[in-house]
């Protein structure tokens, strides 16, 4: 049966949101991570800001809402959230440590003159050449492109 819902001026629960909370909620229970209020805040930024944030900048983001987070505990919720695979941590040779949510595979591409970090569609890699995989077993790989962004460029 389908819901209906008054006439004009009677709002619908917000079912978009609900959902989304549950998806939420739903991705620390798959993954065994203790869910508080502030890692819930902090995933649920990452998931609407996939901009790849910096450990401050959710730490401030988050704040403006609940101004309870200590920046170390948002280190060490950040911490056990990529440990359980939640989010990941994008670590590039002279850049502060960025994070964003697991959600999906993708590519990276930085630019090299205003540092902004985009997602850049999956796409598979050719197989190493035997010649330089030898015995390592690769597990897993991402791009990272350089380049200028099209602001930059
Ligand atoms: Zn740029
Ligand atoms: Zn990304």
């Amino acid at each position: 049966m389908l819901l209906q819902w008054g006439g004009m001026g009677t709002a619908p629960p917000n079912r978009m949101q609900t959902g989304l909370r549950n998806q939420l909620l739903g991705s620390f229970r798959d993954r065994g991570v203790r869910c508080t209020a502030q890692r819930y805040a902090i995933l649920d930024h990452l998931n609407r800001y996939p901009s790849h944030p910096t450990a401050e900048e959710i730490h401030k983001a988050i704040n403006r809402a609940d101004p309870r987070a200590s920046l170390a505990t948002v280190y060490k919720a950040l911490h056990a959230m990529a440990e359980a695979g939640l989010i990941r941590e994008l670590r590039l040779r002279g850049n502060a440590t960025r994070f964003e949510a697991a959600f999906s595979r993708h590519h990276h591409f930085v630019c090299d003159h205003c540092g902004t970090m985009e997602d850049i569609d999956w796409f598979e890699l050719p197989g190493l050449p035997t010649k330089s995989s030898r015995a390592r077993k690769v597990t897993s790989y991402e791009v990272v492109l350089h380049g200028q962004c099209r602001a930059c460029s």
